[in-house]
């Protein structure tokens, strides 16, 4: 008996039937714009052997002017499909399916070359695209299909086209992007048509026996969205046009509405997909924030979808669906919504990987395997590197054991835990604790491991971490000064608050003040913050009465010295969410201080080279949020001792420390084990 039953069940589309209801959805990972096909087959290769049904590409550009950014792949050459013949070949291999994804930017392609319904910037991208006229819609539709024959040529077993996100299509769609006049604007007949002509001719350009997913949008959470309404006649229009299945967008790239940040609730936008069950006769697949197989089914069982899309999650375990259907679900690596290491990569011009899982796309990079000798491995300190580290270590064969301080397991996470909005982390440290345990690794909690405690082993890996930075600025008698350290593990705090850097931690310490309860645990009062509403009731699923946040628990101060925006480091993908939410509570930001003296009445600060113009900014508590250094006493007795080691995480390089590059260099120095 599966604990799964709905997410298990196999899915018949007629002309093939899906072993389940999981879709790997699309990403773009950079990974094609390698040239390395292998290392795609591969990516494509392991999730497929991992059990998911059916996966989608990241976006292919149909023509030149349509990719994300100049020199976008797609398929345009007989060299391409060959390529991509080796990625669909290895897939079927694998016994899994593969549907390339068709993305067409419209006015979000990163170029002077973009087109579009009409010459409307967005507000997220510095080119204004051209008003296509009657032959180059035409193109464009030509253009899409072909690519969708190619598609077909190359071997995959469908093609999702990308109808939501605010890309092209969805373009077309709205008022104001589409201020045409001729027959592909105005009346919504008008509007709606070109994403049922694209859907009309991508059908018949493939034939009967072909998967054709329509990424629709819901919700466009953008000012002159479409209406539910509409939404629901252009989803009829694309039944009957051809498409097989249509899967959820929700929110344009332009919307100021989080779609899958870690502090959106998990599976916040499935109610949008349940108002579209019922009004089409194919399958209809959710996304947004599901990222375990509970929360999968729960949404399946609920009646809101036929089929759930899960994209992040597969970087973070490829496995998932097997080890779900295994009766192994506390086993897979959660996907923690942080975008550090897949879309802020992605955005950067990196290729995507993944925090929890550094191999995702470096799977032919970082392959795994026995080591060529089982050593005895030592890693000291059970933070986020430490445990990658032991991890890695256990998982080639050597016998590990983990010393830990203090008395539990996952350094720095825990205070990220304690963070609303951050409450993904409380899965990342179990997940730890529960692989600890399936690879045996000799955990030693309350142990601080000593030189002589190290003599005897082969290896010695030294992850002691950080020490919260203390700044040396002047107290007065009577102050009252925490570090984040003291805050997050519950220490009492004054009603205003004065913080001391606004790096991510004076970021999480002000998001943890300002939140009496966190709204990603409760979806109502989420919706309300951002001014979601529902778009049955209000276009676009924009509230009218805009955000509503709750009051501020506290009156906090962001303080730094460099002048530049605070909060301008933060992830690619995520600071813009974490400067909104912290101003809607009424957090002020101020950068270019000197830090003079803190007092029992707050935190004097000076401006400028001079120091000039003292003023204090009053607050009961002032939290220091500094930054940190590196721990490295043990690193220095063990040089003392003569005994080699390695070290990693923070006690290496404290600077700019995170999650993402502690994992990343845990795992890799024991592969060179
Ligand atoms: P950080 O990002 O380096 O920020 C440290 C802050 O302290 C800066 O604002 C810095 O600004 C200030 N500072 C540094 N030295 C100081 C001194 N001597 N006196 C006074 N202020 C000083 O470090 P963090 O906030 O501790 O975060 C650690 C790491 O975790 C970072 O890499 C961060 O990105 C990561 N993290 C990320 C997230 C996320 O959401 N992605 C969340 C939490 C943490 P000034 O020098 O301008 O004053
Ligand atoms: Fe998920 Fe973060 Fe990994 Fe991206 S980097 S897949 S968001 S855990």
């Amino acid at each position: 008996m599966t604990l799964y039953p709905h997410l298990l069940q196999p899915l018949d589309l007629g002309h093939v039937v899906l072993p389940n209801r999981v879709l790997m959805g699309s990403m773009h990972t950079n990974l094609e714009e390698t040239g390395d096909w292998n290392r795609v087959a591969e990516f494509y290769a392991t999730r497929a052997r991992g059990g998911v049904a059916l996966m989608v590409t990241g976006g292919m550009a149909p023509n030149r002017e349509g990719g994300v950014f100049p020199g976008a792949a797609g398929l345009f050459t007989p060299q391409d499909i060959a390529n991509h013949r080796v990625v669909t070949d290895r897939v079927h291999d694998a016994g899994g399916r593969i549907a390339m994804q068709i993305l067409h930017a419209g006015r979000y392609a990163y170029g002077p070359d973009c087109v579009s319904a009409s010459a409307v910037k967005s507000p997220i991208s510095p080119f204004a695209p051209k008003e296509l006229d009657e032959d180059g819609i035409e193109k464009q539709i030509a253009d899409i299909a072909t690519a969708a024959a190619r598609a077909r040529e190359a071997g995959y077993d469908g093609v999702e086209v990308m109808g939501s996100e605010g890309y092209f299509l969805n373009q077309f769609l709205v008022t104001h992007v589409n201020r045409r006049t001729d027959r592909w604007g105005g009346s919504l007949e008008n509007r709606q048509r070109l994403p049922v002509e694209v859907v009309k001719r991508v059908r018949q350009a493939v034939g009967p026996d072909f998967i054709v997913i329509y990424r629709i949008s819901l919700i466009d959470l953008v000012p002159e969205g479409q209406t539910f309404d509409e939404v629901l006649q252009l989803a009829a229009k694309i039944e009957a046009a051809g498409a097989s299945i249509l899967n959820t967008g929700i929110g344009w790239h332009e919307a100021r509405v989080p779609t899958i940040a870690t502090s959106v609730p998990r599976a916040a936008f499935a109610w949008v997909t349940k108002k579209l069950m019922g009004h089409v006769g194919i399958p209809v697949i959710t996304s947004n924030r599901i990222n375990t197989p509970e929360v999968a089914e729960a949404v399946l069982a609920e009646g809101c979808a036929d089929m759930v899309s899960m994209a992040r999650p597969f970087l973070a375990d490829p496995d998932f669906v097997a080890k779900a259907a295994a009766g192994r679900a506390a086993e897979i690596a959660p996907c923690i919504a942080c975008n550090q290491a897949c879309l802020d990569h992605t955005f950067g011009g990196k290729i995507s990987s993944c925090l929890v899982n550094p191999r995702a796309c470096f799977e032919t990079e970082l392959p795994t395997g026995p080591a060529p000798v089982a050593k005895t491995v030592a890693v000291v300190g059970a933070g986020p590197a430490g445990l990658a580290a032991a991890l890695a270590a256990a998982e080639r064969g050597h016998r590990v054991t983990l010393f830990e301080a203090s008395d539990e397991i996952g350094g720095q996470l825990n205070m990220a835990k304690q963070v609303p909005g951050k409450e993904e982390f409380h899965d990342l440290v179990k997940w730890f604790a529960t692989m600890l345990e399936t690879t045996r690794i000799d955990l030693r909690l309350r142990t601080r491991a000593t030189a002589a405690h190290l003599a005897a082993f082969d290896e010695v890996i030294v992850a002691t971490g950080v020490l919260p930075r203390d700044p040396g600025i002047p107290v007065q008698d009577g102050a009252h000064v925490l570090s984040y350290v003291d805050v997050l593990r519950g220490a009492p705090v004054g009603k205003r608050v004065a913080i001391v850097g606004a790096g991510g931690i004076g970021f999480d310490v002000a998001e943890y003040l300002v939140e009496a309860e966190s709204p990603t645990l409760h979806l109502e009062e989420w919706l309300q913050t951002w001014g979601v509403a529902d778009p049955a009731t209000a276009r676009g699923g924009l509230a009218p009465e805009g955000p509503r946040p709750t009051p501020p628990a506290r009156t906090v101060t962001l303080l730094q010295r460099k002048s530049e925006k605070p909060g301008r480091r933060l992830g690619k993908t995520t600071g813009w969410i974490h400067r909104a939410s912290l101003q809607m509570k009424g957090v002020q930001m101020i950068g270019g201080v000197n830090y003079e003296r803190i007092t029992p009445e707050g935190i004097v600060v000076s401006h400028g080279a001079g120091r000039e113009n003292p003023t204090l900014i009053p607050a009961d508590t002032v939290v220091l949020c500094a930054g940190q250094e590196p721990l490295r006493d043990l690193a220095a007795a063990l040089e003392a001792a003569g005994k080699p080691c390695h070290i990693i995480g923070g006690a290496d390089v404290a600077a700019e420390l995170d999650a993402k590059r502690a994992i990343n260099q845990g795992t890799k120095i024991s592969l060179k084990l």
